[in-house]
């Protein structure tokens, strides 16, 4: 494809384990995308790998006291190095690329996202964090300026496939499927011991630290619960979700007629990274298929929330909506990075966001910075329930 047709990619977050990977689409791409700015938080060797593979017209890295490091690095390209956060939101406003995929992990993702649709881009959401947060005025935003979103995560990813042709068809509810993560089954016995590398063992997917502790909590699900709200203008009860093991189902949408679209296919990111990227189109990939011939059941069940409460908190922000998303993720960061570095123990996660849920006072239509403010707060007093 001659070069100005090519899409204009920026990979916020290109280190992580979305943006490599939607790094390997564009690889087997080049005809079809070009890379014009990469970010990263710290890990300065891999972003200057990437971009002397790349060549980006521009690269950011977080932590300023690599800025040097990665300067002289790349002092023989044409590539422009910032750093810091502020940079981050600068970069997003800029003219040079067409689609961001929003891959960096947490709130820090929010501000260069929402910068980015005051410009009108098209986003390639994988920051679910963005929606969970402030999802009212991110999709308020978008409409203003015509800022497409499109989904990267695998299950609101199947939902946005399965609307495409029902524009004018109402939604009935929507079934997000759900591993269950590498604990499916288990007790509060067995949780209690549960340490930070058997919880980042995931049996289907392989992704990063944050999001794989959610998963093993459940408590990703329920971010995706909120997030499937703001993306598809749903009640809170018109989500749903099921346990489904074997990770083929993606999700499904049930109809007003009682039909249900499913989108299936083996749990690879890289397919709906694909998909976002390429929307409106399908392109071809030599990804693996699924194999109808495995015996492999497709198998169903109702989620244990007895045992993973982080579903039952995160049910509970949903349907509480204001700034309770908020306070949610704000602790559940918190808890999880605690977790992550052995300083409280899987279960502790849950009752540290639940008092901080109790601790935060509710704000019905919170403005940007009410959001600013309760993540704040939030994150202050979640640390203060972690004994040093
Ligand atoms: P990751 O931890 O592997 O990568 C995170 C990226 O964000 C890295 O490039 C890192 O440098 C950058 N980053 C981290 N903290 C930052 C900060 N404070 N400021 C700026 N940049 C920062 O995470 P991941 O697994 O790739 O997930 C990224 C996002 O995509 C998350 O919101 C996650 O929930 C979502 N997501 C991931 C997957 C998956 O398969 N990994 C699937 C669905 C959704
Ligand atoms: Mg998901």
């Amino acid at each position: 494809m001659p070069e100005q047709y090519k899409k204009r990619v920026a990979i916020f977050g290109s280190t992580g384990s979305v943006g490599r990977q939607a790094l390997e689409v564009i690889s087997a791409n080049p005809d079809r995308f070009s890379v014009e700015i990469l970010t990263a938080q710290s890990n300065d060797e891999l972003l200057v790998k990437q971009a002397n593979e790349f060549s980006p017209d521009i690269v950011i890295i977080g932590d300023e006291r690599k800025y040097p490091k990665v300067k002289e690095a790349l002092a023989n390209k044409p590539i422009k190095v910032f750093a810091g956060e502020q940079s981050l939101q600068d970069v997003a406003a800029m003219d040079n690329y067409d689609i961001m995929l929003a891959a960096i992990v947490g709130f820090a993702g929010l501000m260069p996202t929402l910068r980015a649709i005051e410009k009108g881009k098209a986003i390639a959401l994988a920051n679910k964090e963005t929606l969970v947060v402030a999802g009212d005025i991110i999709m308020r935003k978008a409409v203003e300026h015509r800022a497409p979103v499109i989904p990267v995560d695998s299950e609101h990813s199947a939902i946005f496939q399965c609307l495409v042709g029902e524009t004018r068809n109402k939604i009935e509810k929507i079934v997000l499927t759900a591993s269950g993560g590498p604990f499916l089954g288990k007790k509060p016995n067995f949780l209690v011991n549960v340490k930070r590398d058997h919880a980042l063992q995931h049996p289907n997917w392989s992704m990063g630290a944050k999001i794989s502790i959610d998963s093993a909590t459940l408590m990703n699900k329920g971010l995706e619960m909120i997030e499937a709200k703001w993306l598809f203008n749903l009640q809170p009860d018109q989500v749903q979700v099921i346990i489904h093991p074997q990770s083929i189902i993606h999700s499904m949408i049930q109809f007003e007629d009682g039909s249900i679209k499913a989108q299936m296919g083996l749990p690879d990111m890289k397919l709906p990274i694909q998909y976002a990227l390429a929307f409106p189109h399908r392109i071809p990939s030599t990804m693996p298929r699924y194999n109808f011939k495995k015996p492999d059941k497709l198998t169903f069940e109702d989620a244990d929330t007895k045992t993973f409460r982080n579903l039952t908190l995160a049910t509970d922000a949903l349907y509480k909506g204001g700034n309770v998303p908020c306070v949610l993720n704000a602790a559940n960061e918190i808890a999880v990075y605690a977790f992550l570095k052995n300083r409280i123990g899987f279960l502790d996660m849950t009752d540290l966001i639940e008092r901080t849920m109790q601790h935060v006072p509710f704000i019905q239509q919170p403005s940007l910075e009410d959001y600013f403010d309760s993540d704040g707060e939030a994150r202050n007093f979640a640390a203060s329930l972690i004994k040093l």
